[in-house]
């Protein structure tokens, strides 16, 4: 029997009632598992109700109450790993081990969240002037909103509403219709840990349920995650609507190797920050740019690596790699491959075609490595998101640090070298948001803000970090006279307020 996975609204499960149910597929199988319902304006719109009464009292909550539930949802979601991580397994068809990975990196948000009475102590300077005080203070905003991209359903949620609700917020969140059911499951943790009714939301969709959110008088902010296109349209619709905006966008990440670098650390963070989670990771290294002579020596270490890596369903142990999300997707992906030799690239390894036994009609695509792909070929230019790997080729730094910096994307980026002065140059110099020296994949901790530059971030705060506790709040400063009955009478004085 097909599942059926509905809305959360009010604290509970909202059968849907607009009629209209999208696919959900196991990636390994090619089998429609489940159907997800899609929310029509006015279910949208009850979740928005739902949480605007929430915010009445959630929003006047004290820290201790908001902290206690969070430190019980973060006990429950360490008990809950592995079942959310098989969730994550059957909708969207990474590895068992790689899915616990993004539970882990959601509970550090989680963590963050359960110590946000520190992050919101605000600031107090007393007799600024005779006997005045001034105190800055952040308030929650009310309902906001997350919208979320298929390929982290757990992670890419956690970096939002855990702060969002920590700062007395209430939260209605739009998960992406391939992969629905973890977010429903964080939802019933949510409850079982005693978050009030209404506090956190989830309406499943697509387009309609998306709109209707970015133009909800009752939505105060919205944080996006996704591609670049869908970024760019949320940031402006929404700030067009008067919210405030983050969306997180696509990526090309760039992994720049010097002549110095420890080649095989080089080629094994290469392959694994390449084709982990087949790709489909916004931080996935998908150009490497190899500078001076080691280019031949480095695309040799690369491939033999690479030929290795175990690809099968994400429910296997043995499985290092999955399937990609769609077959419409995994066409795409092919598309580039095939394509690139035309290009101008040499195609070392071609992973189209690939295919797993007894499991024929799952998404499979295999390995493709591209090597001196030059800089016009769409296989360099587009985000493709799935296990293709580009490696450029540049004489010096100059140069790579050029053909980086020349990306429409900043997203994260890497350095690998031994040479302390070149990285600490490349720090400087390259215009990216998240910058790893040695380290392929430099996805913040929690503590620390996560965020792009250019096409791959519009808004200008990141998220989670302190960046996510002053976008999910607004400040206010008060200013505060205590007149001693010993003061001379105060009298009318139409000049500007000095402070004396
Ligand atoms: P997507 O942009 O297709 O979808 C993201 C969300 O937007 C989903 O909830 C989807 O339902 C909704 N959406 C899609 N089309 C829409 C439209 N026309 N109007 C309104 N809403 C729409 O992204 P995806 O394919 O789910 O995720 C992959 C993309 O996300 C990649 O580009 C990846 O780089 C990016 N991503 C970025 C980050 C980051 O931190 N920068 C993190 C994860 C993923």
């Amino acid at each position: 029997m097909t599942k059926i996975v509905n809305h959360w609204i009010g604290g509970k499960t909202a059968e849907g009632a607009s009629g209209t149910y999208g696919p959900v597929t196991n990636p390994a199988t090619g089998e429609v598992t489940t159907k997800v319902a899609f929310a029509s304006v006015e279910e949208v719109d009850a979740a928005v109700a739902a949480a605007k009464e929430a915010f009445r009292t959630w929003g006047q909550s004290s820290l201790a109450q908001r902290t206690s539930i969070l430190f019980k949802f973060r006990a429950l979601l360490d008990a809950h790993r592995d079942e959310i991580a098989e969730l994550i397994t059957a909708e969207h068809g990474k590895v068992h081990s790689d899915a616990l990975g993004e539970v882990a990196r959601g509970l550090e948000i989680v963590d963050l969240a359960c110590g946000i009475n520190v992050q919101l102590k605000g600031e107090l300077s007393t007799q600024v002037a005779s006997r005045v005080d001034v105190a800055s203070i952040r308030q929650p905003l009310g309902v906001v909103a997350g919208i979320t991209p298929f390929n982290f359903p757990a992670m890419v949620p956690m970096w939002m509403f855990p702060l969002a609700i920590a700062c007395g917020n209430t939260f209605v969140l739009k998960p992406s219709e391939k992969d629905p059911s973890a977010s429903v499951r964080l939802a019933e943790l949510l409850a079982e840990a005693g978050l009030p009714e209404g506090v956190f939301n989830v309406v499943h969709g697509d387009k309609v349920a998306v709109d209707r959110l970015l133009e909800h008088p009752d939505v105060k902010a919205v944080s996006f995650v996704g591609s670049t296109p869908i970024a760019r349209y949320i940031h402006t619709t929404a700030s067009a609507n008067g919210k405030r905006v983050q969306a997180l966008g696509g990526a090309k990440n760039h992994m720049l190797v010097l002549p110095d670098a420890d080649l095989d650390a080089a080629a094994d963070a290469a392959v694994s920050a390449a084709y982990g989670s087949a790709g489909e990771r916004c931080m996935a290294i998908s150009a490497v740019v190899a500078v001076g002579a080691i280019g031949d020596e480095l695309v040799e270490k690369i491939r033999e690596r690479a030929e290795k890596i175990k690809i099968g369903p994400g429910d296997d142990p043995t499985s290092e790699m999955g399937p990609l999300i769609t077959a419409t997707h995994r066409d795409k992906v092919a598309s580039y491959v095939a394509g690139a030799a035309d290009e101008g690239a040499e195609v070392v390894l071609d992973g189209t075609g690939y295919s797993v036994d007894g499991h024929e009609n799952g998404h499979w695509i295999g390995i493709s490595l591209l090597d001196k792909v030059p800089t016009t070929a769409k296989a360099y230019q587009d985000e493709i998101f799935g296990p293709v790997l580009c490696v450029l080729r540049a004489d010096t730094y100059e140069e790579a640090l050029d053909l980086i910096n020349a990306s429409p994307y900043g997203n994260g980026t890497a350095i690998f070298t031994r040479d302390g002065g070149a990285a600490r140059r490349f720090q400087l110099e390259v215009e990216a948001g998240m910058v790893g020296v040695n380290v392929p994949i430099p996805v913040p901790v929690g503590y620390h803000s996560f965020g792009g530059w250019k096409d791959s971030l519009f808004g200008d705060h990141h998220i989670y970090g302190n960046d996510g506790t002053h976008f999910y709040t607004r400040g206010k400063v008060v200013t505060t006279r205590w007149p001693d009955p010993a003061d001379a009478p105060s009298g009318v004085d139409l000049g500007f307020p000095r402070n004396h």
